[in-house]
Formats: C-alpha cells, sequence, structure tokens
C-alpha cells in the first residue's frame, strides 16, 4: 500500500515510511493513497473473533510490509490482561434499547488515546528499522491532556526511542497534569507550555518543518517523529475498534448482518472520528457519522456552513481534551473527499495565512452527507451526565457526555431512531471534579481524594492506574514560553 502527503502526490511512501516519519515534509498528513474494501464475509469472520485477532486482521488491510506474525506479537503485546482491565479490550455496554456506548478507556492510562499508543510504540521502531533508519527516534509530542499521557507510558523505556511531551499549563485537568508530571521511564520528558494546545501543536509542527534543526538532531544522532493522530500510526488502530464494536454487536444480536448504524463521537483533533470514516469506507455498514463538540464548535459550524474559521473565541471547558481550534485530521478527509491535493494545499495555505477557508459547494455536499456536526456547553455536559446516572446508573465522563447529547440532538433533529453507538473517550474517574459537580455535589474534593468522593457517591471502583498516582512523586515541573518550544527540544536531546 502506497502513501501520499495531503498536499502533494507526487512522492509515494511505504507504511513504514509513513509511521517512521510521522508528518510529510510539505507539512501535510501521510495518508492511504485508497481504502482497502473488507472482503464480503469479513465481517462474520470477525465476529467470533477477540480484539486482538481483529486487530490484526483490520491493520494488516493497511500495514502490508509487517507480517501477520509481527502484528500478532504487537497486538498481543499491547491488549493484554496487563494493559487491559477487560479481555474484551474494547467492550460495548448496551445503554438502553438501540444506543450502545464503546468503552475506550480501559487501557493504562484510562482514555482512548491508549488503544493506539500503546500499539505505535511497537509499531514504530520496527517501522524505522524496515526503513534502514539508525539513529534513535525522538518524538515530540503536543498535548491536550490524554495523548501525552498515553504516549508517555506507551514509549517509557522503549529501546531506541526518547519522548517529549509538552501539554498546555493551564489547559489539562489536574488529573491529567498529575498523571503526565508523574511519568517514570528513563526516556521520557514533560515540559508545560504558557498558552493552549493549538499552540503546542503548531509548535510543535514548526519544529518538524525546520530543516536546520533536522540537520543538527541528524548530527546527534536522532531522528523526529510524532505520536499525534497526525501519525498514521496513531489512526490505524482506531479503525480496528469501530469494525470490532460492529462485530460484537452482530455476535450480540443486537445488529442484524448488514444492519447500518450511526457513530457518535467527541471530538478534538479530528482523529478518532476520521478513523470512523475509514471503516465506514472500508464497507463497514455506517450511516451517519455525529461530530460531536463542546463550546469551541468550529466543526459544528463547519460541516453546516461548509467555513472553518478558527478566528473565534477559544474556551477552556470541561473535556479539556476537545478544546482545540485546528483539527488537524480534517485534513485527510479533505483530501479524501476532493481526490486533489492542490486543493487540499490551498484550503491549508488559506487556513495558515487567514485562519479560516470556505470548501467548495461540490466538497460541502458530500461532507455533509456523511457527517453531522452538534455541539453543547458546559451546562449541557453536566446535564447529560446527571441525567445518564439517575435514569440508567450509567457513569460518563464530560467528554462521552459531550457525545450523548450531540446523539440526543441529533435522533430529536432528524427523528431517525437507528441504532447509535457512542464512542466513550475516557474514564469518569478522570474528570473527577467536573463529575461529581455534574451529579450534583457542591463541595468536591480537590486533587487525588477526588477520586475516592467519586468512587463513593456511585460505588464504582477507582480503576488502579488513577488509585496508584498517589504514590508517586512529580518529577516535571518545568514550564517554557511557546516560542522556547525548539531551545527547549535542543536542550532536551543532547
Ligand atoms: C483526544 C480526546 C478526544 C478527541 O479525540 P480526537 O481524535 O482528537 O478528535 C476526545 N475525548 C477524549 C477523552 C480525548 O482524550
Amino acid at each position: 500500500m502506497r502513501y501520499i502527503s495531503t498536499r502533494d502526490n507526487t512522492i509515494q511512501y511505504s507504511a513504514a515510511q509513513a509511521i517512521t516519519q510521522g508528518l510529510a515534509r510539505d507539512g501535510g498528513l501521510l495518508t492511504p493513497f485508497f481504502i482497502p474494501k473488507l472482503p464480503g464475509k469479513a465481517l462474520e469472520d470477525l465476529r467470533d473473533m477477540a480484539y486482538q485477532q481483529r486487530a490484526v486482521y483490520v491493520m494488516k488491510q493497511f500495514l502490508d510490509e509487517f507480517s501477520v506474525k509481527e502484528l500478532t506479537n504487537f497486538v498481543n503485546a499491547a491488549y493484554g490482561p496487563d494493559k487491559f482491565d477487560t479481555p474484551a479490550v474494547a467492550p460495548v455496554h448496551t445503554v438502553d434499547g438501540d444506543t450502545h456506548c464503546l468503552e475506550l478507556w480501559h487501557g493504562p492510562t484510562c482514555a482512548f488515546k491508549d488503544m493506539a499508543l500503546q500499539l505505535l510504540p511497537k509499531l514504530l521502531p520496527t517501522a524505522a528499522k524496515k526503513c534502514g533508519c539508525k539513529e534513535e527516534i525522538a518524538i515530540l509530542v503536543a498535548t491536550s491532556g490524554d495523548t501525552g499521557k498515553a504516549a508517555l507510558e506507551g514509549f517509557r523505556d522503549v529501546p531506541g526511542t526518547r519522548i517529549l511531551v509538552f501539554y498546555p499549563e493551564d489547559g489539562v485537568s489536574r488529573m491529567q497534569k498529575r498523571q503526565m508530571t508523574t511519568q517514570q521511564g528513563e526516556n521520557v520528558a514533560v515540559m508545560g507550555i504558557q498558552g493552549n494546545f493549538d499552540d503546542a501543536q503548531n509548535g510543535v509542527k514548526a519544529i518538524f518543518g525546520d530543516e536546520k534543526m533536522a540537520a543538527e538532531l541528524l548530527e546527534k544522532g536522532f531522528v523526529l517523529s510524532s505520536a499525534n493522530s497526525i501519525n498514521w500510526g496513531r489512526l490505524v488502530p482506531q479503525i480496528v475498534y469501530y469494525i470490532s464494536a460492529y462485530c460484537q454487536l452482530l455476535a450480540d444480536r443486537e445488529l442484524a448482518p448488514g444492519e447500518g448504524v450511526n457513530f457518535c463521537v467527541p471530538t478534538g483533533n479530528f482523529g478518532n472520528i476520521l478513523a470512523a470514516y475509514y471503516a465506514k469506507e472500508m464497507g463497514l455498514p455506517i450511516d451517519q457519522l455525529i461530530c460531536a463538540s463542546n463550546s469551541n464548535n468550529v466543526l459544528t459550524e463547519f460541516l453546516r456552513e461548509g467555513v472553518y474559521d478558527r478566528n473565534r473565541q477559544f474556551y477552556n471547558t470541561m473535556s479539556p481534551s476537545m478544546d482545540i481550534l485546528i483539527s488537524s485530521n480534517l485534513e485527510r478527509l479533505l483530501l479524501a473527499l476532493t481526490q486533489d491535493p492542490a486543493e487540499v494545499r490551498e484550503y491549508m495555505t488559506q487556513l495558515a495565512e487567514t485562519g479560516r477557508y470556505k470548501v467548495s459547494g461540490r466538497i460541502q455536499d458530500r461532507l455533509q452527507k456523511r457527517f453531522k456536526g452538534y455541539f453543547c456547553d458546559d451546562r449541557e455536559t453536566q446535564r447529560v451526565i446527571r441525567t445518564m446516572f439517575e435514569r440508567h446508573g450509567y457513569l460518563i465522563d464530560t467528554h462521552t457526555a459531550v457525545a450523548f447529547s450531540a446523539l440526543e440532538q441529533y435522533r430529536q433533529e432528524t427523528g431517525d431512531d437507528a441504532p447509535a453507538i457512542v464512542a466513550s473517550t475516557a474514564s469518569p474517574f478522570k474528570f473527577c471534579a467536573s463529575v461529581l459537580e455534574a451529579l450534583g455535589e457542591l463541595a468536591p474534593a480537590s486533587g487525588l481524594d477526588a477520586l475516592d468522593q467519586l468512587s463513593a457517591r456511585t460505588g464504582q471502583p477507582v480503576p488502579a492506574p488513577l488509585a496508584g498516582l498517589r504514590d508517586k512523586a512529580v518529577r516535571f515541573t518545568q514550564v517554557v514560553e511557546k516560542d522556547h518550544m525548539l531551545d527547549a527540544v535542543r536542550s532536551l536531546l543532547e
């Protein structure tokens, strides 16, 4: 399978090159030339398999340079019982009739990022070896909270790699910050930046685009790569769980073979929902993709009006992993819809220069056929958490609540009651204070004590990885200005 930049199809890359490099040299995202179709009987075959086997099957379609044996070893290590607290890995919980919830937070950091970031540290060094790369791989990560921790945990002490994480100093939850600053491992570094997630992501992208810096690092024996969802190796493991969820519901006889479903995904950088789109392109019977946003509703507007405009107020919300105004992976969707890298490049140039672009009418039609966008604010987020717990005894986090609100709005607006699967992206214990408040707790405990309070209030156990934070010392306290990220990288890679 060949990969191209979203902005230029003249250079082709192999899967291993795409994963090793992380980002195309022209700033575009490396993306498969075409999306493979699932063979006719695939879903039936996959229905009776374990999650790990489904993962090998689906990933093999995209990563043809990796052998089935390699992929099998990777998934067994990534999704084993020492990492995930349920053998189902990504279980589907039926909330009510035709409303299901795909729980993606049973891994070591309690957020969906583990689904890909347990696997990428296996894929990346192997991919680099296949490309003949002998340098140490320095992974730069910009995080809105969850990617950072999941990447640190995945890459810690992986031979031949270093990992540097930048997070917005005032833009992550206390639990997220604590998880990152206590990270163990010899090859890790964590730094706050004075700025928001978009600043962190732009800083990282600028370092990737800096040829002088690349030469300097090469001299020192390093090549840069990315663990953000701009890296194809992040997206491919995410396609798996959409297909797996469908197969699970087939196995449970909740769905009939071929029956259409809608997926609703809480969205920030557009990685997770893009993986659902690729699953649909592969032939999974998905009717609608519902894109859920918080008050940073740039995507809602884009899907409705065809105008992407980041020139707007930035909000810090109680779903911080979605506090994003530049959704990088939208670029891959634009390539899929236009089939024209020159058109994508033009939109991206406009975005960089004016913060805004408008897609053509043809593209807008295609978008709206596949995607619906909804958003909600913090009050509504809390109402949904409360209602879900009171009505169904089901505890959800703030990001998942945004998605349930979007699904409710979609069903009301369209009357479409088809089976729907909501992607649940984090454990409610990761966002304790907001969840407690939503449940009517007037004085949520501070810091880690909130874990016990939420457990007492709901009768649910604190996930072990979060309970364990109490015993861990803070190792990283450094904060840099957003314009000094390059210097920080330079000083860390000596
Ligand atoms: C990262 C994240 C999201 C957003 O996912 P994208 O792939 O960036 O769209 C949503 N919820 C949680 C909890 C996350 O960590």
